[in-house]
């Protein structure tokens, strides 16, 4: 079937951009379920191939928007997703794409015309491996309005994903990644299910978004730093790995305020720690600018 319709429009599928398309229903179903889709959500779906994930989303919520990067695959799916008339498929890359934009046209219904009650904004996606972390981090800027994201990605990095702090899985990306949503696995989707057959096995990924406190807005910036600091060099204790941020006894100062031991290892924190950390660090920062006033 992916094959006939490829050959149909004279396409045949492009390594570089993931083009793994989902050749078994049973899947295809389990990343549906796992979306948990409402009648009256809007969905927007990256990658849509030839539609097959767009069909039986478009039956489910009250539409989809569908972002392909491929001209020869939109072309197709103008034919494959004809009979669909809440689905908009949209030309572009999902990486660059004015993403505020997007959403808010699915927010207010102005995708699926004026008929539509606006319901939760989901995103579900069969993603191409190749821009799984900076597609993920790029949505998660707009988690305030996102209510969850169901997609596929390669079993190695679900695992950092989800991983516990003190395991060898644990770093930046899962920091930077639970400090924005709370994440689940639901199994993982064999290279035998996809056509053409990937290299490796894939896992299905749920992030519910959690909605940024005024306080973590404003920490953002310097919680993201602590934590690429904490991680740039894995074994060395936090109060060397961030000697960067502050003098000696400041920097000593800060890790009382947050009740941790600086002796310690960034992958033994928590999501929470880094908060208190980069809260104390930012109580520090404060107090040397009234300092200068
Ligand atoms: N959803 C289809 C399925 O499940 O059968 C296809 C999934 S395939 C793994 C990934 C899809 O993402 C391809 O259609 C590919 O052309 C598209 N894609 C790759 N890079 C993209 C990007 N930067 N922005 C939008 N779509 C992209």
């Amino acid at each position: 079937m992916i094959r006939a319709v490829l050959a149909e429009h004279g396409l045949r599928p492009n390594k570089a951009l993931g083009q793994n398309f989902i050749a078994d229903r049973n899947h295809l179903e389990r990343i549906v379920s796992v979306a948990g889709l409402h009648a009256g959500d809007g969905v927007l779906e990256i990658g849509p191939g030839i539609g097959a994930l767009t069909r039986e989303l478009s039956t489910r919520c009250s539409f989809v928007v569908a972002v392909e990067i491929d001209r020869g695959l939109v072309r197709a799916l103008a034919k494959t997703c004809e009979d669909l008339d809440n689905v908009k498929i949209i030309h572009a890359d999902i990486l660059t794409l004015d993403l505020a934009e997007v959403l808010s046209e699915i927010q207010t219904g102005r995708a699926a015309g004026a008929a539509a009650t606006p319901g939760d904004l989901r995103v579900v996606a069969n993603l191409p491996y190749y821009i799984t972390t900076p597609a993920i981090f790029r949505l998660l800027e707009h988690r305030e309005n996102i209510e969850s994201m169901v997609f596929l990605a390669q079993k190695e990095v679900a695992a950092r994903l989800a991983a516990r702090p003190g395991s060898r899985d644990y770093g930046a990306l899962t920091v930077a990644a639970t400090s924005a949503g709370d994440i689940t696995l639901h199994g993982n989707v064999p290279p035998v299910a996809f056509y053409p057959r990937p290299e490796v096995t894939s896992t299905i990924v749920r992030i519910d978004t959690k909605i940024p406190s005024e306080q973590e807005r404003r920490l953002e910036p310097l919680f993201s730093e602590i934590v690429k600091l904490a991680f740039a060099q894995r074994r060395k204790m936090l109060r060397n790995a961030l000697s960067s941020l502050a003098e000696k006894d400041a920097l000593e100062q800060a890790f009382r305020t947050a009740q941790l031991d600086p002796a310690l290892r960034g992958e033994a924190l928590s999501v929470a720690d880094f908060r208190a950390l980069a809260a104390a660090f930012g109580n520090l920062q404060n107090r040397q600018v009234d300092a200068r006033l």
